[in-house]
């Protein structure tokens, strides 16, 4: 039986990957759940494609393997010697930190203040080194900042090697196989598919699998409210500061391309919030910001979204990292009190 790597590439001819066994064999085949409470499929029908079923807990899981492997195959990364150096401050960082232990690769992730505490703690726990950087001195960001410190660690650390999710292909190619299975559970693909962006791996990767076999999906790109993505934010968006992570980026991802994305919405952070507690009171799933986001980027599509129609919503991780925010109704109540009837929303009497 051939084996094959997360982008697709056959791997049993290669030294380096012999086969792919072990826990890093359960990337992808996520669940396809049909979310019929939150949607009445009367109207129109919403699968969700659940990827915190990934052994790390996020879709990155896909990303990084994909460009791991790649490295590995070409010889770039060599297992016992050399350290993979990337700026991460979540689900990549975790990915990250899994698979570079499986293949015995160094890692060290640079991330900022803003990387929870449990985050940096799961990335230590399978051996990642941690560091932190503060503010940029020039202007005032902490992205200009962390590509400053992996540029000294590449320069520093032997044998070190920076995937750069932001323009690496390999992370895009990734989701060559997300769509891939998507179309095997809904032959011909769904009307609609509604995806989170931030490095735009996953709009890419699924976008290039819709037009290279000639589907007749819509791409909706789920963005947040002050991202740069698709272009400056427009005036009403430039009261928010981001403050949930996952979607949305301060520069525009090498990966995007012209024409990869038929919509984009733009969610506020409140809308995340209100979309995660929706996801959770209806249909018992604990889901994290981004995924909250698509939600409400569906709610709002309701006006548009013709009748019968077909749409998946991609769901890149679970709520279990956003405890202390998303779900936590004192953070929720003093950064948005025009939410708490959907906290209430969640409140069920014990018995
Ligand atoms: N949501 C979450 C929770 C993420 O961690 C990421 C990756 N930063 C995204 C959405 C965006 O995915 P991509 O990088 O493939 O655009």
């Amino acid at each position: 039986m051939t084996a094959f790597a997360s982008d697709g590439t056959a791997l049993a001819a290669h030294p380096v990957l012999p086969r792919k066994a072990g826990i890093i064999e359960t990337i992808g085949a996520t669940p396809l759940v049909a979310l019929d409470r939150l949607f009445p499929p009367a109207r129109f029908q919403v699968y969700a494609k659940c990827e915190r079923f990934n052994p790390g807990g996020s879709i990155k899981d896909r990303a990084a393997s994909s460009m791991i492997e790649h490295a590995l195959r070409t010889g770039r990364l060599v297992p016992g010697v050399s350290t993979v150096v990337e700026s991460t401050s979540g689900n990549l960082g975790i990915a990250l930190a899994q698979l570079c232990n499986f293949y015995r690769l160094g890692l060290i992730c640079v991330v900022d203040p803003r990387t929870t505490t449990q985050n940096a703690a799961i990335m230590r726990a399978y051996g990642a080194r941690v560091e932190s950087v503060g503010r940029d001195p020039a202007t005032g960001e902490y992205l200009p900042a962390r590509i400053d410190r992996v540029r000294r660690l590449l320069d520093s650390v032997p044998h070190a090697y920076w995937p750069n999710q932001y323009a690496n292909e390999h992370n895009a190619r990734a989701h060559h196989a997300t769509m891939r299975e998507i179309c095997q559970a809904l032959p011909g693909g769904p009307d609609y598919l509604f995806v989170a962006a931030g490095t735009c791996g996953t709009l890419r990767g699924c976008a290039e699998y819709i037009s290279g076999h000639g589907l007749g999906t819509s791409v909706v790109a789920v963005d947040a409210a002050g991202s740069a993505i698709f272009g400056p934010p427009e005036p009403w968006e430039r009261r928010y500061e981001r403050m949930i992570p996952g979607h949305g980026a301060a520069v525009v991802p090498p990966l995007l391309q012209p024409g990869l994305a038929d919509r984009v919405v733009k969610v506020a952070d409140a809308d995340c919030v209100r979309g995660c507690r929706r996801l959770l009171a209806h249909e018992s799933i604990l889901a994290g910001g981004s995924s909250g986001a698509v939600v409400s980027a569906l709610h709002d599509a309701a006006s548009w979204i013709e009748p019968g129609a077909t749409c998946v919503a991609v769901l890149p991780d679970g709520g279990d990292r956003y405890l202390d925010t998303i779900y936590d109704d004192q953070w929720v109540q003093a950064f948005f009190p025009e939410l708490a009837p959907d906290i209430q929303h969640t409140q069920y009497p014990t018995h």
